[in-house]
């Protein structure tokens, strides 16, 4: 059974001062034990949010790590020393793959990275408005996964418990979301794509797979709707403990109906014996 994740990516917003006190509010509006919430916010503020949180049980997610362990990399940030701070990463945002020019080869380099620092990774893909209506997206969603993680040990990904969150471009930011339908088939495809990678079966469909691009409260409900999307990354809205209320509150219907339906699962199986 997979877990029901709602991460919450607060972009280049908030300062030290002010996300203590806003990622305590979304702490105590989303108590919502069955879902896995994660807070990104930008690097400068990872230790106050940590320290509003503590005790919350809600995890911190830094939104970037470099690919090489250390370093002349002025500015840049590794996962050395994230720790303590943060115990999740997003790794090849679209907003990073455009304005940082990562490569899906430098990506593989930052999940790696990630899983020797000991951070679970966020791996984002998706395909821009002209692929998708060309009829590529799945080809370039494909490419992106297999150039990310085709020269990474499957073993050590699924230790490392990685996340793909399917984040078609043309629907961050822009208050354009996709069909649930089509995400869902995403998430279908991109659990077949690591199969071909060399994960097992059972690896493969214990892959959770998120969805990103304009997620709201009031959509949230198209996607855990699908069995195959197991939670959202989420930009703008999550920076409206409101909007997290209502986000959280769905994502723990669908995490409740998963407990459920693998007990059922767990009662038939004992019954076969
Ligand atoms: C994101 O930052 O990953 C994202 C999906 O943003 P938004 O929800 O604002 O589209």
């Amino acid at each position: 059974m997979r877990p029901v994740i709602i991460a919450a990516n607060w972009k280049m917003n908030s300062t030290p001062a002010a996300a203590g006190p806003l990622a305590r509010e979304i702490a105590s509006r989303t108590r919502e034990p069955t879902v896995v919430r994660v807070v990104c916010p930008p690097f400068v503020c990872l230790a106050a949010v940590r320290d509003a949180v503590a005790g919350e049980g809600i995890q911190i997610g830094a939104q970037d790590v470099h690919q090489e362990p250390a370093g002349a990399f002025t500015g840049w940030t590794s996962a050395a020393m994230l720790a303590g701070l943060a115990t999740w990463v997003i790794v090849g945002h679209s907003e990073r793959r455009r304005d940082a020019h990562e490569t899906d080869a430098v990506i593989g380099r930052k999940v790696a990275r990630a899983l020797e620092g000991g951070l679970r990774p966020i791996l984002c893909v998706g395909e821009q408005l002209a692929d998708r209506e060309a009829g590529r997206a799945l080809q370039v969603v494909a490419d992106q996964v297999r150039g990310a993680l085709g020269g990474l040990d499957p073993e050590r990904l699924v230790e490392g418990r990685l996340v793909v969150a399917y984040e078609p471009v043309w629907a961050i930011g822009t208050g354009r979301n996709a069909v649930g339908s089509d995400a869902a088939e995403m998430a279908e495809a991109i659990r077949r794509i690591v199969a071909d990678l060399g994960w097992t079966g059972p690896e493969a469909a214990a892959l959770p797979v998120l969805y990103g691009g304009s997620v709201t409260s009031a959509n949230i409900g198209e996607f855990l709707a699908e069995p195959t999307i197991d939670g959202a990354l989420v930009g703008g809205a999550s920076l409206k403990p409101d909007e997290m209320a209502g986000i959280v509150g769905r994502a723990a219907m669908t995490a409740r109906a998963r407990v459920d339906a693998g007990a059922a699962v767990d009662r038939r199986e004992l019954k076969i014996r």
